[in-house]
Order: structure tokens, then C-alpha cells, then sequence
């Protein structure tokens, strides 16, 4: 592995397709260094040679505008929506162009709460995957971006009130100081806040954290989308089941195998994605088993369409032994997207000089108080190329950077009884943060969540810091619920059940311990 260099131009934190479409953009302006702290994707070759093709030639830039904004529940940012949309379109085109060597196609489906057939679809393999694949490969073919994995960030170092550089612990845990120009936060979604996610295990708030301790504001951040459908199965990652199979026709069976979505919504499974994930979670606390959950049915569907439209879910149970022609499908909601973070304009600047982010670490204004499914991995793709070009205009500075006093760090062992906090702080924010919120339980969590600070504030490890991390965000995930006095989009309060436009037609801005809406 080739050392970290002690001073480059641009560094670019993580390894999704915000960092990687943004990287694209920096390569012509200077070095740039992409650090993920895990290792970068990397695909098996395709024998699939196909061409590529977009079919979404139905949609409408008006319509999509429309249910956008009617999800974001009146927080979205109009103007942050149409980039979106304007430019999201001349995006997937360039990605189309970059991957017909090996993309395979491509095409629009209809998902519960779009109006038209609008969902990138990879046909057998996730979206996601698809314009990742295409991005890493034409990321490797830029000769100034240089990537390192395993790496760790510590601390964001600021010169005056502007970023200076980043401190870091290497592979091997050793701390280093790196000099840059300005730094992009890509780090993705904090999912790990919470028990239930969908989250892969790097999703810890890092981005978020760092940006808070370096005086960037942090906002919205009362707003975490649940899946209402995530499967559950022990041992086995949280897979959401998509939307499209109740759109479809899937029904949803307590643990009687009563079908229960009547009770709740005249649409009944095909009803609006919160208000199935709160009658999901009514549903398992008056069940009377010891480890709750509801089942998704498709075992009605005809057998052949079903694997034929559904390649992913099946293929992805069938690994587990559950065949969802035959076998019912244990779900339970889970954590799936942040939909506040890093405050950025609409080039990815925070009020911090130097310091950018894009994707789901920011709130751009693009979801507002809710986001509609699908529309993250264009933001991550439009707001990455958005991020990138901007900070191609960032004054560069040829400093080094002097060493950190604080940084004494090693790779382990893991600071005692990490791992017991972090599952703590889990459990809490499940129970009192998740779909369903009270004044009482949100109380009880800042105050136990406070209690717990002094034990998580001199982390020694990487896992420290991520404990760490993961306890700043769910303080600010807390304050910002208790604060914002009425119901919205994905934050829905028990005490509070309806909008409260006059007070919160605005967004949460976390300063210091307190909240304030701006
Ligand atoms: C299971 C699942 C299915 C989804 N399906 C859809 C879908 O169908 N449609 C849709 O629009 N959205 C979907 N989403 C959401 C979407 O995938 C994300 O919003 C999007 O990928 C965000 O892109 P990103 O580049 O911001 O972050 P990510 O793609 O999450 O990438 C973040 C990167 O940062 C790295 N990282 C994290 N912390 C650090 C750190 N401290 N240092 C260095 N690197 C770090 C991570 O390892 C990762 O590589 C799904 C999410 C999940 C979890």
C-alpha cells in the first residue's frame, strides 16, 4: 500500500457515488485523495455486454417536481428540487455513455408514492450497484486521483475559521496529518444510530460529526426515513423489501396472519409508506411474541412473474433458505435514510471555508421533511457533480500540516465497554426515537444520552470514535424531535400529531446544545 501523502490539493471522504462523481469532477483541477475507511467497491467483470438504455421517456419535470415536494411535507428547497430534476437527467445520460461496455439496462418503474414510472431499474442488479460500478471505473482511469482504504479521520483541522487539512489514523492505526485545500464529506447515511437499519456497519455519523465539531451547522436532523418493510431474519443484513411489491399487490399479516391494513388506511397496503410503518409497529406491540414482526405475503403471485420481477429479493432470500413463492417473509421497519446532516447551498459549501459535503451526509433542501423513495441516489449523483465543481474554484494553499497534540491514537484494543455503550444507545433511540415519538421518551433519552457523554468523550480507537460518533448523532437526532412540537413528513409525535405551520414551517438548526429553527 503507498503511504498517505502529508499534503495534496482536494480530499475527498468516502467511497459511495457522492465522493466518487465529485472526484470525477476535482481530477482536472489538482491532486485529489479519496479516503473511504473500509475498503473501495470493487466488481467481478460482466460478460454482460448489452447496450444501455434509458425508457424513462414518459416522465414529466413538473410532475416529478410535484411529488417531491408534496413528500418533503413543505421543507423542501423548491430550487434545490429542480437542479435535481434538471440536472439529474443529463447525469444519467453521462453515466449511460461512460458504462455501455458493460452496463446492463437500464429502465423506469413505477413505485408507490411516484405518479409515473420514474425508478432507475437495473434489471437483476441494484441501481445503486450499476453507477457505482460505472463511476469506480472511470474514477481509475484519472491519473491525478489517488484513492487509499482503511482509512480513519479523527479530526477535521482548521487554519483561522477555514480547513486546513484532516487528521487521520493510517491502516495500520498510526496518526498522520494531512494538509489540503478544501475537503469534501461523503461519508453517506447514520443508520448505525439506531437498532433496526438497513445501514451497512460504516454508516456511524462520521461525516456528521466531524462537521459539527469543526463549526459547521448541522440541521433537520429530526428526520429519519423508516423502511416500513426491512426483512428480519436473525443474522442476516436488513434488506428492504421494496416498495413495489405491495404497489403490486403484497399483502401484510400479523403474527395471527390476519391481514390488518384495513383497520388503518381505506388503501390498505397500498397506503402512504409512514403510515404503514407506524400500523407495522401498533401491529408488533400488541403482539403478544417476544421478538415482534409482521410478515410480507406474495405467496398469491404467480410464481414465474414474480422472479422474473423481482430477481433481487428472491435471489437475496433464496440465499437464506426462504423461498417467497412458498414461504411468508418476516419484516419489521427499519432506519433507512437521513434526510438531515451537513447544511449546504446548493454547491455543497457549509459555513465553514473549505469544508463541502454531498449526498446523504448534507441537507440540501431536496427532501425536506421526507424523502421520496429513490430520489437519494440521484441527489448523491447530482450534488456529488455539483460539490465537485465547485471546489475546483477553492484557493490552494501548499502548507503542511503541523502535528495534531492530540492525537495519541491506536487500532486497538477497543476502549472497554464500547461496544455494550454503543448497542445502549441503539436500543434507546429505537424505543424512544423510532416511528412513534413522546415528549416523556425523547426526554428520557437526552437525559440519558447526556448521562452517557463523559464515558464516550476520550475515544482511543477507531471504534471509539465511531461510538462517539454515533452518541453525537443521536443527541442531535433527539434534541432536534423534542424541539420541533408538532408532526411532519417522517418525524410524527404522539403529544404533537398534526402540522404546526405558524411555529415549523421551518428548518432545525443544532448550535451548541440547543436547537433553533431558522
Ligand atoms: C439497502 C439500501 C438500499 C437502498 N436503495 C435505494 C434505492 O433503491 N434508491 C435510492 O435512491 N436510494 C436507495 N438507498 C439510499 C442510497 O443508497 C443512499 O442514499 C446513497 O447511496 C447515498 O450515497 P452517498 O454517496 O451519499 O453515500 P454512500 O453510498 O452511503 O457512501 C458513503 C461512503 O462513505 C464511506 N464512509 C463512511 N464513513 C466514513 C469515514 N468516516 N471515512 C471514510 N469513509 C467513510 C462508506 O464506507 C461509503 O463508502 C438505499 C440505501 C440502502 C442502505
Amino acid at each position: 500500500m503507498k503511504g498517505l501523502p502529508a499534503q495534496t490539493d482536494f480530499i475527498v471522504v468516502g467511497a459511495g457515488i457522492a465522493a466518487l462523481r465529485a472526484a470525477i469532477e476535482l481530477a482536472e483541477s489538482g491532486q485529489v485523495l479519496l479516503l473511504a475507511k473500509k475498503e473501495f467497491p470493487t466488481f467481478k467483470a460482466r460478460d454482460d455486454k448489452s447496450e444501455a438504455e434509458w425508457l424513462g421517456d414518459e416522465d414529466d419535470v413538473i410532475l416529478h417536481l410535484q411529488d417531491t415536494l408534496e413528500a418533503g411535507d413543505g421543507l423542501c428547497n423548491p430550487a434545490a428540487v429542480k437542479i435535481l430534476i434538471d440536472e439529474g437527467a443529463e447525469r444519467i445520460d453521462e453515466l449511460l455513455a461512460w458504462g455501455k461496455h458493460h452496463t446492463t439496462r437500464l429502465s423506469f418503474e413505477l413505485e408507490n408514492p411516484h405518479t409515473r414510472s420514474r425508478r432507475l431499474h437495473a434489471h437483476g442488479e441494484s441501481a445503486g450497484k450499476q453507477i457505482l460500478r460505472t463511476l469506480s471505473q472511470k474514477v481509475d482511469s484519472l491519473k491525478h486521483v489517488s484513492q487509499t482504504a482503511f482509512v480513519f479521520i479523527t479530526e477535521l483541522r482548521t487554519e483561522g475559521s477555514r480547513i486546513s487539512g484532516l487528521s487521520v489514523l493510517d491502516e495500520k492505526g498510526t496518526p498522520q496529518e494531512i494538509a489540503c485545500s478544501a475537503v469534501l464529506l461523503a461519508t453517506g447515511g447514520s443508520g448505525q444510530v439506531f437498532s433496526n437499519t438497513t445501514n451497512p456497519d460504516t454508516a456511524t455519523a462520521d461525516g456528521i460529526a466531524l462537521a459539527f465539531h469543526a463549526g459547521a451547522e448541522v440541521g433537520d436532523m429530526e428526520f429519519v426515513q423508516f423502511h416500513p418493510t426491512a426483512l428480519f431474519m436473525k443474522k442476516v443484513p436488513r434488506f428492504p423489501l421494496p416498495e413495489g411489491l405491495r404497489a403490486e399487490g403484497a399483502y401484510l399479516r400479523n403474527f395471527e396472519l390476519d391481514r390488518f391494513m384495513g383497520k388503518y388506511h381505506p388503501l390498505g397496503e397500498r397506503a402512504p409508506l409512514d403510515l404503514v410503518a407506524r400500523a407495522i409497529v401498533h401491529e408488533m406491540e400488541v403482539s403478544r411474541a417476544k421478538d415482534p414482526f409482521v410478515y410480507l405475503d406474495v405467496t398469491h403471485f404467480n410464481a414465474a412473474k414474480l422472479q422474473k420481477h423481482f430477481p433481487r429479493v428472491y435471489a437475496s432470500c433464496m440465499a437464506y433458505n426462504l423461498d417467497i413463492t412458498e414461504d411468508l417473509i418476516p419484516v419489521r421497519p427499519a432506519a433507512h435514510c437521513t434526510l438531515g446532516g451537513v447544511r449546504t447551498d446548493l454547491d455543497g459549501k457549509t459555513n465553514v471555508a473549505g469544508l463541502y459535503a454531498a449526498g446523504e451526509v448534507a441537507t440540501t433542501g431536496v427532501h425536506g421533511a421526507n424523502r421520496l423513495p429513490s430520489n437519494t441516489l440521484l441527489e448523491a449523483l447530482v450534488y456529488g457533480a455539483r460539490a465537485g465543481k465547485a471546489m475546483r474554484n477553492v484557493e490552494k494553499v501548499s502548507s503542511h500540516a503541523a502535528p495534531n497534540p492530540k492525537a495519541a491514537y491506536s487500532n486497538g484494543p477497543v476502549d472497554a465497554g464500547v461496544e455494550e455503550l454503543i448497542g445502549q444507545i441503539q436500543n434507546l433511540m429505537w424505543s424512544e426515537l423510532g416511528l412513534v415519538r413522546t415528549r416523556l421518551g425523547m426526554q428520557k433519552a437526552v437525559k440519558m444520552l447526556e448521562e452517557m457523554a463523559p464515558k464516550l468523550a476520550h475515544p482511543r480507537t477507531r471504534r471509539g470514535h465511531e461510538a462517539a460518533n454515533v452518541h453525537l448523532a443521536a443527541l442531535l437526532v433527539a434534541r432536534s424531535a423534542l424541539a420541533r412540537e408538532e408532526s411532519r413528513g417522517a418525524h410524527y409525535r404522539m403529544d404533537y400529531p398534526d402540522h404546526d405551520d405558524k411555529k415549523f414551517l421551518k428548518h432545525s438548526v443544532a448550535r451548541g446544545d440547543k436547537v433553533v429553527f431558522v
